[in-house]
């Protein structure tokens, strides 16, 4: 069964409506929050002292987030670690967390009318658990995983460079837009745009900025300053235009913020036949559900957002209760910092 995009939106929206009235009924308050998160510790047996005493049993005071150790009374911060160490939103993170355990995908802006948190927090919880399950698989799942290259997913993130006009600047065209914000999508047909992205129909998506930028780079490495000297440009549109044409596979960066021309036959090879039949089913999915849910994506948190839809793609894996697991292990602390992070220009997914 083909669900359309409204009903991909819908579906997920009766999920989530379906789910919520249980969660609030055993987390009700974020002291429940926290003893939910402790209690789960010690049901895996993963609250362990220092000394080396795994915890069968705790209580905690109220509002505190450590216990005592029963062997050698030294207190443990089991938060520490988790995905809900040093953070006050641990219900609505929580929250989150159980919708997606449910298979649901969540936003900051369902996140925001759920909780009633500031976008930008909802922003962060979201990115806090694609870190988590990208942590995840790259311990568990890295040998079944596969690369895309990001100019697979251009579909959704062109999307991102068409509104990019009205805020100048690439960096700051906000991280979830809403469909207003965005022009009609005129290419609605995966199979068609997939089977033919690299055709020259793809440089219609290019400005005039793009077009100028594009000629201006060769086989050999040119710097953006450079760039932005022979167009007098500034920075901040040119910068935009490379990242677009990146995307596209027309380019690729190299050392120093240089950037060489890609030949047409190296993007060809990064075609579709390239990929398994699971990861062009996983890349196609994702793409359907973003262009449903989220309108759109950033390069920079693309590997998130697919390590976030994974949970909801492959229901064998993600079965109810394993991201709460994941999300209360503090063997996983992702070690990249979270504002540091970019999605690599081959993004991976597990099939
Ligand atoms: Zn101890």
């Amino acid at each position: 069964m083909v669900l359309e995009r409204s009903d991909v939106s819908s579906v997920n929206d009766l999920l989530i409506a379906s789910c919520l009235p249980e969660f609030f009924a055993l987390v009700p308050s974020e002291e429940a929050a926290i003893d939910l998160i402790l209690q789960t510790q010690i049901e895996q047996r993963k609250l362990v002292c220092r000394c080396g005493h795994v915890f069968e049993k705790a209580t905690r005071a109220a509002y505190e987030r450590r216990v005592k150790c029963a062997e050698c009374r030294r207190h443990s911060h089991f938060t520490v670690g988790t995905l809900y160490e040093r953070v006050t939103q641990v219900r609505a993170r929580l929250g989150a967390v159980w919708l997606m355990d449910h298979g649901a995908v969540v936003t900051s802006t369902k996140l925001n009318q759920i909780f009633g948190i500031a976008t930008s927090t909802g922003l962060c919880i979201i990115n806090s658990i694609g870190l988590f399950i990208e942590s995840f698989r790259q311990t568990s799942f890295d040998e079944a995983s596969e690369g895309l290259s990001c100019p697979i997913f251009c579909e959704i993130m062109i999307k991102r460079s068409r509104i990019t006009g009205a805020y100048e600047h690439a960096a700051s065209v906000p991280e979830e837009v809403t469909v207003t914000d965005v022009e009609p999508d005129l290419s609605n047909d995966f199979s068609q745009s997939f089977s033919e992205p690299e055709s020259s129909d793809m440089s219609d998506d290019l400005g005039d900025l793009d077009r100028a930028v594009l000629a201006q780079i060769s086989a050999t490495p040119i710097s953006v300053d450079t760039i932005c000297e022979s167009l007098d440009s500034t920075a901040g549109p040119v910068g935009a235009s490379l990242t677009m044409l990146e995307l596209l596979g027309h380019i690729v960066s190299g050392p120093g913020n240089s950037f060489v021309r890609l030949r047409a036959a190296k993007v060809k090879s990064s075609s579709s036949t390239d990929f398994s039949p699971q990861a062009l089913a996983f890349a196609e999915a994702a793409i359907d559900n973003i262009k449903a849910i989220r309108q759109g994506v950033s390069r920079k948190y693309l590997q998130l957002y697919l390590g976030a839809f994974w949970c909801c793609f492959d229901r064998n894996i993600w079965r109810e209760g394993m991201l709460m697991l994941v999300s209360v292990d503090a063997t996983l602390t992702p070690d990249r910092n979270l504002f540091d992070y970019e999605s690599p220009l081959i993004v991976s997914v597990a099939i």
